[in-house]
Parts: C-alpha cells; sequence; structure tokens
C-alpha cells in the first residue's frame, strides 16, 4: 500500500501566508479560517469541520498569543504539541497551516492595540485585565495575514466571541464571523487544552460545573425567573466539589453581557471557576418556559 504523503503546507512567516491568501484569493476561491493556540482538541475540530464545510481552502492559525496572557497568567507553560496538531489537522482537512513566531507577530518596537470600551468590561475582562486587548489585536492581525472570508470560533469563550463580532462589525472587517457549539468530554466538561493540568480528582469536581449550568437550565426552563436564586443554586454545586474556588458566576444579556434582574427572556449563565490551579470557564444559554 502506498504511503499517503502530507499535503498540508506549513507556513511560518507572516508575509508568506499573505501572500498564500492572495494566491487563493486570485484563483477565485474562498478562505475559512480557525485561529487557535494549538494543542487540538475535538472542540478544534468541530471549528475545523465547520471550515472546510463553507470555504474552500481551510487556514488554521497555531499561536500561544503572549498578549492576551497577564503577567500571573499560564503563558510560560501553556501546553504545546505541534507535531499532533499538524496530523490532527491534516485527517480535519487543513490546507494550510499557519505558526508564526513570535517576533513576527509583535517586532521589537510593537506599539498598536485593538481596545472596545463596553464588552471587555464584563466577565472574564474583569478578571483578566488586557486579555480582550490581547485577543483584539492577535485577531485583527491574523485577519490581515490570512485574507479569510469566514472565521470560525467557539461558544464556549462566549465574551471572546462577542467581543471579536462587534470588533468585525465596528471595523468594517469584510469576514463572516461564525459560531460554533461547545463540544464537550462525555461527563459534560467543556473541552480545553488547559483539562491537561486537571488532576483525576480535579476533573471529577471540574464535572460541577456542567452540572451547576444543566441544573439552572432546568430550573429556568421549570420557571424560576430570579438570577440570585440561579446563581445560589450553582455556587453551592460548585462549591460543594473538592478544590474548587469560585471566580464569577453571572446571568447576564447575551448580547450587551449585563447583569440581569429577572430571567424573563433566555438569558446567558456564564461562570469562570479555579479548580486546583487551573481556571476553567463554561457558559449555557437558560430559557424560560414559553
Ligand atoms: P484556543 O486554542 O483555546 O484559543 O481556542 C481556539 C478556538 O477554539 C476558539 O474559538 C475557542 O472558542 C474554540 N474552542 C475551544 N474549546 C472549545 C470547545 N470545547 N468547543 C468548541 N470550541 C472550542
Amino acid at each position: 500500500m502506498r504511503r499517503r504523503t502530507i499535503e498540508i503546507e506549513i507556513i511560518q512567516s507572516a508575509a508568506g501566508m499573505q501572500r498564500m491568501a492572495e494566491q487563493i484569493r486570485l484563483r477565485g476561491e474562498t478562505i475559512a479560517f480557525v485561529p487557535t493556540m494549538g494543542y487540538l482538541h475535538d472542540g478544534h475540530l468541530s471549528l475545523m469541520h465547520e471550515a472546510r464545510r463553507l470555504g474552500d481552502r481551510v487556514v488554521l492559525s497555531i499561536f500561544v498569543n503572549p498578549a492576551q496572557f497577564g503577567p500571573n497568567e499560564d503563558l510560560s507553560k501553556y501546553p504545546r504539541d505541534l507535531e499532533r496538531d499538524l496530523a490532527l489537522a491534516e485527517k480535519a482537512g487543513v490546507d494550510v497551516v499557519f505558526t508564526p513566531a513570535e517576533k513576527d507577530l509583535y517586532p521589537d518596537g510593537f506599539e498598536t492595540f485593538v481596545t472596545q470600551t463596553r464588552l471587555p468590561d464584563h466577565l472574564c475582562g474583569l478578571s483578566r485585565p488586557g486579555h480582550f486587548r490581547g485577543v483584539m489585536t492577535v485577531v485583527t492581525k491574523l485577519f490581515h495575514i490570512v485574507k479569510p472570508h469566514y472565521a470560525i470560533f467557539g461558544q464556549k469563550d462566549f465574551q471572546q466571541l462577542a467581543v471579536i463580532r462587534r470588533m468585525t462589525r465596528d471595523l468594517n472587517f469584510d469576514i463572516d464571523i461564525i459560531g460554533c457549539p461547545t463540544v464537550r468530554e462525555a461527563g459534560g466538561l467543556a473541552m480545553s487544552s488547559r483539562n491537561k493540568y486537571l488532576s483525576e480528582i480535579q476533573r471529577q469536581s471540574a464535572l460541577s460545573l456542567y452540572r451547576a449550568l444543566e441544573d439552572a437550565s432546568r430550573r429556568v426552563s421549570e420557571g424560576e425567573t430570579d438570577p440570585q436564586a440561579v446563581i445560589g443554586s450553582a455556587s453551592a454545586t460548585i462549591e460543594a466539589a473538592a478544590d474548587t474556588a469560585i471566580d464569577y458566576i453571572r446571568v447576564c444579556d447575551p448580547g450587551t453581557l449585563e447583569d440581569l434582574s429577572a430571567i424573563d427572556r433566555p438569558v446567558l449563565m456564564a461562570l469562570a471557576v479555579r479548580v486546583g490551579a487551573t481556571r476553567l470557564i463554561d457558559n449555557m444559554m437558560l430559557t424560560p418556559p414559553d
């Protein structure tokens, strides 16, 4: 049997990626783009499958973006495994993997950032100051380098998706932003590259996040309208699990991310919890009856 040759293209320089994107566009083909920080899992793969469905060419970027990590966060120990990622990307039908070096995206003297005035002042933006500035800056740069027609993001990072949608609209990027549902492990834990940090016992504790969201969803579907009651019960579920510390649990408007005083329409429940030293996030829409 003949061995399949690797057909995936790996590009490291921003200029090289721009040339490739230009060639694809000149051929009249569309580009679907999936930005990631690598250490790929089934959540990332679902975005690649959506990209494969949407575009003629699929570009995946793998870049652990220092600008979105705070000084005491896990930048230096963020999990990486490029060889494994390339094999998974190829299997998922990715055409081009863009893996820039840090110096290429942030050359000496870099001083230009993209900010937003309201959406980052909620949820993760409060506990991670500067995080969304880093995300918006790198996504803007990647958009200019990869020149996509479609860009695909996960709803697991709900606030990130909201911020990027708003930025794309506000700054007139000619790109369709696509949101994909959260992919979960068997017990409901949202897939994340950071799940690698969890011990077996912590993994069990981490299931409390999904249990709390599911329970909130059930309560609201049965008529509960008080956000504080729903938040209180979710807190109790998570606090009962070993080694957990709640960063935030919020019930908010999915458009503005502002807190709500009554659940009288579909709302977003979003939470961030430390399990041991690992910060996990998750969210779910809660829909009242009728
Ligand atoms: P990351 O590599 O963590 O920066 O994530 C890259 C992209 O994958 C982002 O758009 C995330 O929202 C998305 N993503 C991460 N985890 C999941 C998941 N469990 N399900 C769906 N999308 C995800």
